[in-house]
């Protein structure tokens, strides 16, 4: 049940079947793991990410989960990125009361408070700008559940490393991490040393 109003969503969408890395994160021995992904852009990445947060996010009847701050975090390298990943997030998650939050360069920060105070289960944004917020302290991760790294070659080559630490540092040691990259260079590798437990390698 906790992925029922997903499906239907996918559905209603049109897709019929999942994608590779959508089945892939779905397999029993993925299901609340720590995943490595190589996926390229238009492999269906987000909707797998989305359903892979899913149980973090939705109690048994698949309803959003009552939270008092974000429990699920996703970090992507560009404004237009984190606003796709924010719609895509919003259709898939739309009959479960699940709420997402947008934090990105550029957008009025007021604005971003205001969502963030009224309560998002997902926040969504870039690097820099997410960091201000945790800075200023209108963004909580105390009680995150599961992080996601979009691109996260894209965002180490944009210099954008300790804004992610900084972030991932100041979540929950028991928190899922969900890294998703196109490719796997050294960096990308270090950074899931660091921050992932027993990661479940995923490359479709
Ligand atoms: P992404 O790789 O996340 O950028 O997704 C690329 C496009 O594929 C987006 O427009 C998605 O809405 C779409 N998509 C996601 N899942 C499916 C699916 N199961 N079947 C067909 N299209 C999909």
């Amino acid at each position: 049940t906790t992925f029922t109003l997903l499906g239907d969503a996918l559905t209603a969408r049109g897709y019929a079947a999942p994608t590779a890395v959508q089945a892939a994160v779905l397999e029993p021995e993925a299901v609340g793991r720590d995943l490595l992904v190589s996926a390229q852009t238009g492999s269906g990445k987000t909707v797998a990410f989305g359903l892979a947060m899913a149980p973090q996010l939705l109690d048994d009847g698949g309803r959003a989960r009552f939270a008092m701050a974000p429990l699920a975090l996703v970090v992507a390298p560009t404004r237009e990125l984190a606003l796709q990943v924010s719609r895509e997030l919003d259709w898939l998650f739309t009959a479960t009361g699940v709420r997402v939050a947008t934090c990105v360069g550029g957008m009025d920060p007021s604005k971003e408070r205001r969502a963030l105070s009224q309560g998002a289960h997902i926040v969504v944004g870039t690097p820099g700008r997410l960091r201000d917020h945790l800075e200023r302290g209108s963004l909580d991760l105390r009680e995150l559940s599961v992080a996601v790294l979009d691109e996260a070659d894209e965002m180490l080559d944009m210099g954008f490393r300790e804004d992610l630490e900084e972030l991932l540092d100041a979540t929950p040691e028991g928190r899922r991490t969900l890294l998703f990259s196109a490719t796997m260079p050294k960096p990308i590798v270090a950074l899931a040393k660091r921050y992932q437990q027993d990661a479940l390698r995923i490359s479709t």
